[in-house]
């Protein structure tokens, strides 16, 4: 982990070491700062998270506070190139050498008293405050893959300076902008929900090459929908219906391209559209916008695109906060921006063990073996602070074969 050390001197413990322990403590999936601190036991961070020295947790949080979130973009990086040259992203691959990038905001702290300089506030009528962290999320995801590649999030803050509380669609634009700078050529279409099919973004989308299937509304998209019901009438619509015999779903299509987005933006034109999705007597109704060519060939891939954004919401957010990452805990909030630190370093953990999930055969199989991630957190973390082990691997490896197995194994591992 490099970044830019804040600091003046020699300090006594690395920022390395602070922003590693840090990392190390959402790894291990520690309930609490306080729990790893008490429980850490010094040799096994060392040797398996490279720390020099461990930081108290009073320690870590001074070191940390002051740090910009924005210089942990480069970890992001580093793996998301290393996924590249080992050819792993390919799995992720979605139509024609396109990913599949959802998009979702989401809330991770609230709280009438604690706060800080990045907080968002919300000022009430009674002259109380409401202060929160929100940040906007980025994963790659595929309709048939359960592994998600989240990107650095765009932290929603209140910025340095500034009394003005940040938003979404703000958050949105920097999110792109940045993402084009460091990935220029990655061919991307960008899947979203209905708040985000407004014109000004599906133009920022359209300025830096990222394609998109963005959720309509009958309700915020009124003018889109009446013109479409013109269309039908006129006899302009394209009908398709497509039955799954393995999964026993039948869907109906209802298409139709270069339409107005809305009544200001009659020169932005999108292809709208829906599906009807039947399982026996249960009926669910989707409807999208996209800039990619929809026929009877395509419109089931982009529907799958689609409703695969669930992923970010179900496999990203909701793991982080049910799944033992403890998204919404309090590690601590710090005066600066210690909390968005935090959060971004805890899902720079849950990354590492998507790659994992996606790419490491011994990782699947204690997965596969324990049944359940939290299960595996669980045995995980009480192999860490029992034994001294040499390496992450030798961990895992207790894991699948059990600790009795394990010393034979060790004795011929060269590795
Ligand atoms: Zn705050």
């Amino acid at each position: 982990m490099n970044a830019p050390d804040h600091r003046l001197g020699k300090p006594d413990i690395a920022l390395t070491d602070a922003l590693m322990a840090a990392f190390a403590m959402f790894s291990l999936k520690s309930p609490s700062l306080l729990a790893f601190d008490q429980e850490r036991t010094d040799g096994n961070l060392q040797r398996l998270y490279g720390l020099q020295r461990v930081p108290c947790d009073t320690a870590m949080r001074e070191i940390l506070d002051p740090v910009q979130p924005k210089a942990l973009r480069p970890l992001f990086q580093a793996i998301f190139r290393a996924l590249q040259r080992g050819k792993a992203l390919e799995a992720m691959l979605f139509v024609e050498g396109h990913y599949l990038l959802a998009l979702d905001g989401t809330g991770y702290f609230s709280s009438q008293q604690i706060h800080c300089e990045s907080c968002l506030e919300r000022h009430h009528r009674n002259g109380t405050i409401t202060y929160a962290h929100q940040m906007l999320g980025a994963a790659l995801i595929h309709p048939d893959r359960r592994a998600v590649i989240p990107l650095m999030p765009e932290p929603i803050v209140k910025h340095d300076g500034t009394e003005k509380n940040d938003c979404e669609r703000e958050a949105a634009k920097r999110l792109i902008v940045q993402l084009r700078q460091d990935h220029p050529h990655l061919p991307l279409i960008v899947t979203e929900d209905s708040l985000s099919s407004n014109a000004p973004h599906i133009q920022v989308l359209q300025e830096h090459h990222v394609h998109y299937i963005l959720g309509v509304k009958e309700g915020d998209h009124a003018y889109l929908f009446a013109q479409v019901a013109a269309a039908e009438h006129a006899g302009r619509v394209t009908y398709y219906d497509r039955d799954d015999p393995e999964t026993g779903l039948r869907h109906r299509f209802r298409f139709i391209s270069d339409m107005p987005l809305n009544e200001s933006h009659t020169d932005l034109r999108v292809n709208f559209l829906e599906c009807w999705e039947w399982e026996q007597d249960k009926v669910q109704h989707f409807s999208w916008v996209t800039d990619l060519r929809v026929n009877k060939g395509t419109v089931y891939q982009i529907m799958r695109g689609g409703r695969a954004r669930w992923r970010i919401e179900n496999e990203t957010f909701n793991t982080l906060k049910n799944q033992g990452y403890h998204f919404e805990h309090n590690y601590g909030h710090g005066y600066q921006h210690l909390s968005v630190v935090f959060a971004v370093l805890m899902l720079l953990a849950f990354l590492v063990d998507q790659v994992q999930q996606l790419c490491c055969p011994l990782f699947q199989a204690v997965w596969a073996k324990l049944g359940s991630k939290r299960r595996l957190w669980e045995r995980m973390r009480a192999f860490f602070y029992a034994y001294v082990l040499t390496s992450m691997r030798q961990l895992f490896e207790a894991l699948f074969y059990g600790l009795q197995k394990m010393a034979p194994i060790f004795a011929v591992d060269s590795s």
